[in-house]
């Protein structure tokens, strides 16, 4: 069965192009054969003719001989009708040296003359026999009778070759049969062989189209042993570890997507639960402050009221639990700020980096004012933030480097520079410095490098860390220990649009 192949019209199939080409190889060769065969079976003949002719005009002359010289006419006829028996001949004659002709194979021509100048010519050179004409249908010489070197008479022999050139014909018309069937039986072959050879390929193109359209599931039957059937194969193999390939992709993929279903769901989960424990520590945080307040409020006021009269250790318990309410008084307050700082329904507007400076140094104040505190600036810049967190970030930084200050008088310098698309912020300080391995921790909460003489929750740069990170941004500290640290952290730059419209309010 022919198998179809969509868009392969096979005008130039190698099966169209060896049948043609097999059938026109044929079809020359024998033809050359045929020709050839043809020319060197007419010059054959053509020789033969000339050799019989030659041998037969001289035998008519020799047998001639006797009776010419008795002038026997009546022999010579006898001789002539012998030779003219022979159908082949198509005419015989013997002349006497003047041309009367002494006898002819037609009677009739018995006593006339020749009168054509080539016999004339003829008769008069004395040479031996040779040829007067030849052509594909007739053949003729003529020969002297000669009588010791005298030439008493010719003899004339005409052969007819009609049958060469039957036989010529039949040589032709054999050798186009055997051309015919040459073509043939090539023709014949050729299909047979271009079918053995293009089925397989065929089988071949259509796995190829196949492939191309995505069907890897029908392998190309394999119909023979030689090299395309080793193609074939070869393909085969291909297709099925491509298929297999496809199906381990294809669990790969399915098996991802599973897992990265199961993480969504489990970061969905874990945002939920997150989102709970913000909003309970916010609460716990924000409920705590009432009822701390009411106990250090009238703690206070028991320790002012009753103070020496319920005895010196009273007035110590007393003082005691004020400055525990207070330390956990500032715990709730810093647990808070850090529980805002996650909430995520704070939109980012422009803020104005100097004047939130301002605003945290004017908290700052009396810290500054009690440890004569150097803060300065560079110009800040307005960036995409809340003012609010801005103060909280600056206030903490700076707060700290007033804290941390050891014995030296604090010096604290903020910068901002602006680095690929986001503003680079750096407070630095001349205090106490971090060890190198306590560089990262310090921004998780809770963590801290000092004990009770320096006051604090552990939650002041865990805050600014988070706010940093909802914005986008990154922050980190370079210290040494001894010298002072410088707090950096990276903030989004305000769109050109934003800043614009920030000018239009201010102007
Ligand atoms: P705290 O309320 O204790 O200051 P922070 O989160 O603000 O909490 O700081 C964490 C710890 O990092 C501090 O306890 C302190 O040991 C260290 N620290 C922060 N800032 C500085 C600084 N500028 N110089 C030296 N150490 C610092």
């Amino acid at each position: 069965m022919r198998v179809r192949i969509p868009g392969f019209t096979g005008a130039f199939s190698i099966r169209r192009q060896l049948i043609v080409g097999v059938a026109l190889v044929q079809l020359l060769l024998m033809s050359i054969l045929v020709i050839d065969l043809t020319a060197r079976q007419r010059s054959f003949l053509t020789e033969r003719a000339k050799e019989r002719v030659l041998f037969q005009v001289n035998a008519l002359a020799t047998s001639s001989l006797p009776l010419v010289i008795v002038d026997d006419v009546e022999g010579l006829t006898e001789i002539v009708d012998a030779f003219s028996r022979d159908r082949t001949i198509r005419y015989a004659m013997l002349t006497d040296t003047d041309g009367k002709v002494l006898s002819h194979s037609d009677h009739t021509k018995t006593g006339q003359q020749l009168e054509d100048a080539k016999s004339l010519e003829v008769m008069k050179s004395s040479s031996g026999p040779q040829l007067l004409f030849q052509s594909p249908s007739t053949v003729q010489a003529t020969a002297p009778i000669t009588v010791r070197g005298r030439i008493i008479g010719w003899a004339w022999l005409g052969i007819d070759r009609s049958g060469d050139q039957q036989y010529l014909d039949y040589v032709t018309r054999a050798g186009l049969i055997y051309t015919l069937c040459a073509v043939v039986l090539g023709t014949v072959f050729a299909i047979a062989l271009g079918n053995t050879i293009t089925r397989p390929l065929r089988s071949l193109l259509l796995g190829a189209k196949r492939l191309s359209r995505d069907r890897l599931d029908l392998p190309v039957p394999v119909t023979s042993n030689n090299e395309v059937g080793v193609v074939a194969r070869a393909f085969n193999t291909a297709m099925e570890r491509l298929s297999q390939q496809r199906e381990a992709l294809k669990n790969e993929i399915a098996e991802r997507k599973r897992a990265e279903e199961a993480l969504q769901r489990a970061n969905a989960s874990l945002a939920r639960s997150n989102q709970e424990l913000e909003q309970f520590a916010y609460a716990c945080s924000h409920d705590l402050q009432e009822p701390l307040r009411t106990v250090k409020n009238f703690t206070s006021l028991l320790g002012r009221r009753y103070k020496t009269k319920l005895g010196n250790e009273a007035d110590e318990f007393i003082g005691y639990i004020v400055d525990g309410a207070e330390r956990m008084e500032t715990l709730i307050r810093d647990l808070l700020a850090y529980s805002r700082a996650g909430r995520s329904d704070k939109e980012a507007a422009l803020v104005d980096c100097q004047r939130a400076l301002k605003t945290a140094l004017s908290n700052l104040r009396g810290a500054t004012e009690s440890s004569g505190a150097s803060v300065t600036s560079d110009e800040l810049p307005r960036i995409m933030a809340d003012d609010v967190e801005m103060v909280q970030i600056f206030q903490n930084l700076i707060g700290n480097a007033i804290k941390y200050r050891g014995e030296r008088t604090p010096n604290v310098h903020v910068t901002a520079s602006k680095i690929d698309g986001a503003w680079l912020f750096e407070v630095r300080d001349n205090g106490l410095g971090i060890p190198a391995q306590a560089h990262e921790q310090i921004f998780g909460v809770f963590k801290r490098l000092h004990g009770r003489e320096l006051p604090g929750s552990g939650i002041g740069l865990a805050t600014c860390a988070r706010i940093v990170a909802r914005r986008g941004g990154r922050i980190w500290v370079e210290s040494e220990v001894g010298v002072g640290s410088k707090f950096k952290f990276t903030m989004p730059e305000a769109s050109p649009a934003a800043s614009e419209q920030a000018a239009l309010v201010q102007s």
